[in-house]
């Protein structure tokens, strides 16, 4: 589905990806966890095309993608829910879900916000609550719904859990995972490793703009070196 191989990228003449190979695979959850600065977040924003990588190829369903346009991807199927949400916050949850459907005429946006709404049940009861009053975890979840409507073959989550207590942080993983079982493939950038690694089908840690380690999430999960650096464990 998707296939970073040797990618280097940064901003101006500052490297911040290092060689960096990863692969998500049809319908897998795979976690991308790392401490701050590890550059998970460049990951992801080279993937969208807001960076273009100097050295390396990434490809998705078998397309090199190199530098494409963001918004050629979305057309392709590759969607990414930014860290900050990014919401229309005076619209409401059905206009806002509606916009994420811009790739898409409009009887097949209707098919897919019914889809989205049977999904998410929380939405359609909200559907005409204005997105700013939602909590924190509505609106994530409203996000994720809004990426839906454009119908990826692979969501990107760029830290779903911020500013989330571990409740609802458990809440929006596990709209993640009934994404997941759609069919839909995902990257999960999360600096909260363990609930991460609980959810991922497969995850890698970042260190230094390259990963350093790859596995399934329990065997991460288990690793030593993962339970002293980043689940806090001894
Ligand atoms: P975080 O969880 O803090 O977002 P991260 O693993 O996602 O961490 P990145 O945001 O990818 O890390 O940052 C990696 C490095 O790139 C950091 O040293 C950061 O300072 C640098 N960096 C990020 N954005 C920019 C930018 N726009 N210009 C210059 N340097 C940047």
């Amino acid at each position: 589905m998707l296939k970073l191989e040797g990618v280097c990228a940064g901003y101006g003449g500052l490297s911040i990806l290092h060689e960096l190979s990863l692969e998500v695979g049809e319908g897998e959850i795979v976690a991308l966890v790392g401490a701050n600065g590890a550059g998970k977040t460049t990951t992801l924003r080279t993937v969208c095309g807001v960076l273009k990588p100097t050295e390396g190829t990434i490809e998705f369903r078998g397309e090199r993608i190199n530098g494409s346009r963001t918004s050629a991807l979305v057309a392709a199927g590759l969607v990414q829910v930014p860290e900050d949400r990014s919401l229309f916050g005076p619209l409401t949850v059905a206009e806002n879900l509606t916009m994420g459907a811009w790739t898409r005429p409009g009887h097949t946006a209707r098919k897919v916000l019914d889809e989205v709404y049977t999904l998410f049940p929380m939405l359609a009861e909200r559907r005409k609550q204005i997105a700013e009053t939602l909590s924190g975890g509505q609106q994530q979840m409203l996000a994720i719904g809004r990426a839906l409507m454009a119908q990826p073959r692979l969501l990107m989550l760029d830290e779903p859990s911020t500013g989330l207590s571990p409740k609802l942080t458990w809440a929006v993983l596990d709209a993640v995972r009934a994404v997941r079982d759609q069919g839909i493939a995902v990257l999960l950038v999360e600096q909260n490793a363990a609930q991460a690694l609980a959810i991922a089908d497969r995850a890698y840690v970042m260190e230094n703009g390259t990963t350093v380690l790859e596995g399934t999430g329990p065997e991460l999960a288990g690793d030593e070196r993962v339970k002293r650096a980043y689940l806090g464990l001894a």
